[in-house]
């Protein structure tokens, strides 16, 4: 409840807590538990004071302020496609009624539409975006109010489906203690970021994500002496600006010429679609990273990128199909990031990285798995295997002694066949 803009301006009043739950669609196990572990968490921050409904936020909120007779609502501001179109129905429902929606502050360290070009428009590439961000002053964290909180009418927790396949560990508190122990190795980051077998990113994503922790507190922490760090936090901050000044790109092409390119529908790439979620492509570190994501909630950087890029110039398949399956696992789901992580690698994004570069997932396993030990710790059937062949099992004598599925497409075919459609696009 630290470095909460909401909370500090709400410090004066008599405060009854609200949280809506609308439902959980078809989200993971591991999902679902680490949205519930993160509301356990802060109820017990507000001493069990927390008020949870489940339905539609415009009706439960009003029906709440009715029933208790409040008049005025106060929330973070969302700048997520979703979050505003939600805030935008509650303001009206209660704007009916006489009740004013008080939205004040964002979860970013500078507020999404406050970067812009000297001629007021907003950056579209990343590079200038950070060189006009990290001018900006970013406001010191906001300290922990002291709180006047109304005992609660109704606190009806979501029940989870099914059981996590993890120890979910999240709250405030835990946040905090992540942050500090990444502190202390802070050092290392640049070189171990993309290493996907070490444990060398800050995994404060999940953090981030859920509001426990804001940018502000993590930046103060770091400092931008950590400039490859702090570099990451502003593709975060980035994407929301992108996301709030284009909402249609949380599902749409931001470069719409994309929209014509040849994608695959159909039995076999249904078939190949439940191979990619499966991790049963045939490409180890594909494999490894997409049941990195089922088991554990959580993928690698790089591996993000790497299976995304599988999905739409291997598989060929749209971007948006891959997003909504992360959207589905990831406890880290950020709209912006998740939307806008996946068009960059399509290139139909921001800085879109070229359409014609392909990821190598056999290259990019020696170079940023050289031991193999992610594969190993996710693909048991590979195990076997030494640094060499469990790269490329199907140059192996053994390579299929633990059962391991052979490969569902070429690369080197299908990344001919992507450079042929992307020409066919351009032609037209
Ligand atoms: C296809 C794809 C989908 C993604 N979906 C999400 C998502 O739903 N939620 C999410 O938080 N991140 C997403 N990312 C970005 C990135 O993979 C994760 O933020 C990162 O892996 C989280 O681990 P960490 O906290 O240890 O990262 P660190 O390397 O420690 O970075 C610190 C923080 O910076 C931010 N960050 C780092 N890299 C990026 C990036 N490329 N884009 C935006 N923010 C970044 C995150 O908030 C992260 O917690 C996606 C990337 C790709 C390529």
């Amino acid at each position: 409840m630290s470095d909460n803009e909401a909370l500090s301006f709400a410090s004066d009043k008599q405060l009854l807590t609200v949280y809506v739950h609308s439902g959980f669609d078809d989200q993971s196990a591991n999902r679902q538990h680490s949205l519930l572990a993160s509301l356990k968490s802060l109820d017990t921050q507000l001493q069990q004071k927390l008020n949870i409904v489940s339905g539609d936020p415009a009706d439960q909120l009003l029906r709440l302020a009715q029933d208790q007779e409040i008049d005025q609502v106060i929330a973070t501001r969302a700048y997520d496609t979703e979050g505003m179109i939600e805030q935008a129905n509650v303001a009206e429902a209660l704007h009916k009624n006489s009740i004013t929606l008080k939205l004040v502050g964002s979860y970013y360290a500078i507020t999404p539409g406050e970067v812009n070009k000297p001629d007021g428009t907003a950056y579209k590439v990343y590079t200038p975006f950070w060189r006009a961000w990290s001018d900006k002053e970013i406001p010191s964290p906001f300290p922990t109010p002291e709180l006047k909180l109304i005992d609660p009418v109704i606190r009806d927790y979501p029940t989870p489906a099914g059981e996590p396949s993890i120890k979910i560990k999240a709250g405030e508190q835990y946040a905090l203690q992540t942050l500090g122990r990444f502190k202390e190795v802070v050092d290392t980051y640049p070189e171990a970021r993309d290493k996907m077998a070490v444990s060398g990113t800050s995994k404060l994503s999940h953090a981030l994500s859920h509001g426990e922790i804001h940018p502000r507190t993590v930046i103060a922490a770091i400092g931008f002496e950590n400039e490859v760090f702090i570099k990451e936090i502003c593709w975060r901050e980035f994407y929301a600006d992108v996301m709030f000044r284009n909402p249609h790109t949380l599902d749409e092409y931001f470069d719409s010429r994309f929209e014509n390119m040849q994608y695959d529908s159909g039995q076999l790439a249904d078939e190949r679609f439940e191979a990619w979620k499966n991790g049963n492509t045939g490409y180890p570190v594909v494999d490894a990273a997409m049941r990195q994501l089922r088991e554990t909630g959580w993928m690698h950087n790089r591996a993000r990128m790497i299976t995304a890029s599988f999905l739409i110039k291997d598989l060929h398949l749209e971007w948006q199909q891959g997003a909504r399956w992360f959207e589905s696992q990831l406890t880290d789901y950020d709209p912006a990031s998740n939307s806008h992580g996946w068009q960059w690698t399509a290139g139909c994004g921001t800085d879109a990285s070229p359409y014609f570069r392909v990821f190598n997932p056999i290259l990019q396993g020696k170079k940023f798995d050289p031991q193999g030990d992610y594969i190993r710790r996710y693909v048991p059937e590979l195990a076997h295997l030494d640094s060499h062949s469990i790269h490329e099992p199907w140059d192996a004598i053994d390579g299929y002694s633990g059962g391991y599925p052979e490969r569902v497409v070429d690369h080197a075919a299908e990344r001919e066949e992507t450079l042929r459609r992307y020409k066919a696009l351009k032609d037209n």
